[in-house]
């Protein structure tokens, strides 16, 4: 599928669930979160519909995601069916890791390709902090777990200014660890994290040159978007900085976003898109109508984002509703 830019639009993120079973400062309210009732969400009958519907449009690679993922049930089977998709090359997970280890037989049974695994601290009391949950253990068993398992795990770490500065060296760590990447994500302006500094990736790349030595710039691509690679003396997996704030990569932008109660979103920063669950819930909807429909949203998928010129619609949005 190609937009009005002419980019490929060959990537989808599914958020199955706004659920989540923690609650990152940044993300998502303490107290309080009024979720979306269960009957709007879309069943995972009407996700693999859609799922059916973009890969005859060209996606190829699907990410499921949340709020948690995991706390959905039978997520590890709605993976396994998406990977019976035709045309459909490529199916991960990102995951806070908290209920991961339990899940991970099941998800290697159904063919997921990779992990991503969030984690912005390794110190325990700044996670129970940060998250409202003492659950730095599990999600580091998880994390070696999930190596174990082949599985390929990334990291992704969001540095905030005055909260995680001193886990940037031990997490880059992990990619000495077995893991395949180590991700390190500026902060975007939406929701609740408009009351947090995040750093830039300039800052991050400097501590770890300090620690490390020289970040090699690699030409490594590992997945879906727009991360920049690079490697380290001595380190097997790679270093990769996804920086939306300092740098555009917008006009290479490949992705779209089904949101958990099934509106698709062209950017993050950005309220255009489609209610696409009334056209699934309609019989007088058919399969071909909903396509005209999807082809026709995408046909407006905004140049770039608006994160500099914050109050826009991203400022209200919530990373946990559209998944990240
Ligand atoms: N719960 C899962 C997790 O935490 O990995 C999946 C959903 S979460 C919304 C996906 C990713 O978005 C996480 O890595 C999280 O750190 C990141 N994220 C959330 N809010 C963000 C923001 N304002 N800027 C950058 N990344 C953000
Ligand atoms: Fe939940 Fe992920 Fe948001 Fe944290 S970042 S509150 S784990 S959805």
């Amino acid at each position: 599928m190609i937009d009005s830019y002419g980019r490929s639009i060959d990537y989808l993120r599914i958020s199955v669930t706004d659920r989540c079973n923690l609650r990152c400062q940044y993300c998502m309210p303490q107290g309080g979160v009024q979720s979306i009732p269960h009957q709007e969400i879309l069943t995972l009958e009407e996700l693999l519909r859609l799922c059916r519907l973009f890969a005859s449009l060209g996606v190829r690679k699907i990410k499921v995601t949340g709020g948690e993922p995991l706390v959905r049930k039978q997520v590890a089977s709605f993976i396994g069916h998406l990977k019976e998709i035709d045309g459909i090359e490529q199916v991960t997970l990102t995951s806070n890791g908290l209920a991961l280890e339990r899940c991970l037989p099941e998800l290697q049974a159904a063919g997921l390709d990779g992990i991503n695994i969030s984690l912005d601290t390794i110190r325990r009391e700044v996670f129970t902090f940060l998250t409202g949950t003492d659950g730095l253990p599990m999600v580091l068993s998880s994390l070696q777990k999930a190596i174990e398992s082949g599985i390929p795990v990334k990291i992704n770490c969001v540095p905030i200014l005055g909260m995680n500065e001193e886990d940037i060296v031990p997490i880059a760590s992990f990619a000495q660890k077995g893991v395949k990447a180590v991700r390190f994500i500026e902060l975007m302006p939406m929701g609740l994290a408009c009351r947090f500094q995040g750093l830039p990736s300039s800052v991050v790349q400097e501590l770890l040159k300090t620690a490390y030595g020289p970040l090699c710039p690699s030409q490594a691509k590992l997945g879906n978007g727009p991360a920049q690679y690079y490697k380290i003396a001595g380190f097997h997996g790679q270093i990769g900085f996804i920086d939306p704030m300092s740098h555009r990569f917008c006009q290479s932008c490949n992705r779209l976003r089904l949101t958990a109660n099934g509106r698709l979103k062209l950017c993050l920063a950005h309220e255009a898109g489609a209610d696409l669950k009334e056209l699934l819930r309609d019989p007088h909807y058919s399969d071909e109508q909903i396509l005209i429909k999807i082809k026709e949203t995408v046909w407006q998928k905004p140049l770039q984002h608006a994160f500099e010129q914050v109050p826009e619609e991203g400022a209200q949005a919530n990373m946990f509703r559209i998944g990240g």
